[in-house]
């Protein structure tokens, strides 16, 4: 058993957000709208899902590392990672340290997305169709988590995992003229307790 190590990894990729906050997209933002630098686009308030998989399509994958890469300077890999959907209740089953996010979020928050890296899966929730920003902007945000483990680069704490990670995230609502604080509920002071080293 390993469990220590790798619910440590685990907690490095977890997202939370406030579990009232679901989040409206502005209207006028349909699409189709391609995903800059790449010539994959998504049409908002449509499935992405790969008709035949059930899965995000490897090109809207591929997309995103290209994305991440002109973005926020993350390797640009052909490597991408599993994706497998799950109930809240596995997702909640998940370990992970109580030390970290799901503390820090406080109660009663929903853990919406994780990045397993031993299994390099990524968990989404069954009801995820990629169909919103707020959707795409959760894969975004866990794709960041592959990356980081495809290069291997040292942190000094999970926190500081995360602050790529919701960088990238915010980079990508703010191209729909929304943030992290209107779709999750994360505002400001909350991200700095989420991506900065407490101890
Ligand atoms: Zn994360």
């Amino acid at each position: 058993m390993r469990g220590g190590l790798s619910s440590l990894a685990l907690a490095a990729g977890v997202t939370v957000a406030a579990a009232q906050s679901s989040g409206s997209l502005s209207d006028g933002q349909d699409g189709p709208w391609s995903i800059s630098g790449t010539t994959y686009s998504v049409v908002i308030g449509k499935s992405v899902l790969d008709r035949d998989t059930g899965l995000p399509p490897q090109a809207l994958l591929s997309a995103i590392v290209t994305w991440l890469s002109q973005r926020v300077g993350l390797p640009d890999t052909a490597q991408l990672p599993r994706v497998a959907f799950v109930t809240n209740k596995e997702m909640d089953a998940v370990r992970y340290p109580e030390a970290t996010e799901r503390q820090l979020a406080g109660s009663g928050v929903q853990v919406l997305s994780l990045y397993d890296t031993t299994e390099d899966t990524i968990l989404l929730p069954k009801e995820w169709t990629g169909s919103s920003v707020a959707e795409l902007s959760m894969l975004v945000h866990e794709m960041v988590h592959h990356l980081q483990a495809v290069g291997n680069p040292r942190y000094g704490c999970p926190e500081e995992r995360e602050a790529l990670a919701y960088d990238a995230q915010q980079k990508w609502l703010e191209q729909f003229g929304t943030d992290l604080a209107e779709q999750f509920g994360i505002d400001g002071l909350t991200l700095i307790v989420r991506t900065h080293c407490l101890m």
